[in-house]
């Protein structure tokens, strides 16, 4: 079943009220130009008003970063489902490999706050991916599965529709050094092959990629046949780099 690209920028800790507009406006630009592709960003918080604002009645979907796996109440610091879909958000990253290894997010909170997500309304882009000792160690496999079991088992398998996945290798992230086209195929197609087994509509769900994307290097991941966009981090922070990414992502479909 073919399955729509998606891109998705995650400005990370960056961004200001002056810088946000051209990005914003390059984001826009370019989703007018690739009706085929979906594109979104997912920007800090405190922005998520101004955001709504800049890309009202666009293409581009808004997204946050993180949320709390609570509903409501005495959570000083936190944001929740609720609170990002009032300001338009429509995604939300969750589980992002910063979270787990800086902020010291398990596999079961993280499906908790899957779980957040959907009832709040939002798709969440749920983020796995194994470490450099990892990999070397032969478990890259191992470990991305069972990342994604925690959440199969949390959330239930038929929720996956509503669920993007991305696969981020750790070592990968702000390194400069991407998964080869191949490697991330192998990977992706891991993971479809287990949502096809506990039941998951497989074929629908899409399975982006993340980690050193550029525009030197999309085209190639993008053709791959379980890759169904990106997860832009670095790269999402120049516009026409990102511009550049989802044209990629326009012509491997
Ligand atoms: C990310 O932050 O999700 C990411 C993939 O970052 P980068 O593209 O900079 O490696």
């Amino acid at each position: 079943m073919p399955r729509r690209p998606f891109v998705a920028g995650n400005w990370k800790m960056h961004g200001s009220l002056a810088g946000n507009a051209a990005l914003a406006a390059a984001a826009r630009e370019v989703a007018e130009r690739f009706a085929d592709v979906d594109v979104a960003v997912c920007v800090p918080a405190p922005y998520l008003a101004q955001l709504q604002g800049l890309l009202a009645g666009s293409r581009v979907g808004l997204g946050g970063q993180n949320l709390s796996e609570h509903a409501l109440g005495a959570y000083t610091g936190e944001v929740s489902a609720a609170m990002l879909a009032e300001f338009g958000c429509r995604y939300v990253i969750v589980g992002h490999s910063e979270r787990r290894t800086l902020y010291g997010e398990t596999d079961e909170r993280i499906a908790a706050k899957l779980a957040a997500a959907l009832a709040g309304g939002l798709t969440p882009i749920f983020c796995i991916g194994e470490s450099l000792e990892q990999r070397d160690g032969g478990r890259t496999e191992q470990v991305v599965l069972s990342q994604l079991n925690a959440a199969v088992d949390r959330i239930g398998q038929r929720a996956f529709t509503d669920v993007v996945v991305a696969y981020e290798p750790v070592w990968a992230i702000g390194t400069g050094r991407n998964a080869t086209p191949e490697q991330a195929q192998e990977v992706h197609a891991a993971i479809r092959a287990r949502l096809r087994q506990v039941g998951s509509a497989a074929d629908a769900v899409r399975i982006l990629y993340g980690g050193s994307v550029k525009r030197g290097n999309a085209s190639a991941l993008f053709a791959m046949p379980d890759i169904d966009g990106g997860l832009i981090g670095g790269a999402s922070l120049v516009g026409e780099e990102f511009a550049a990414i989802c044209a990629a992502a326009a012509g491997a479909r």
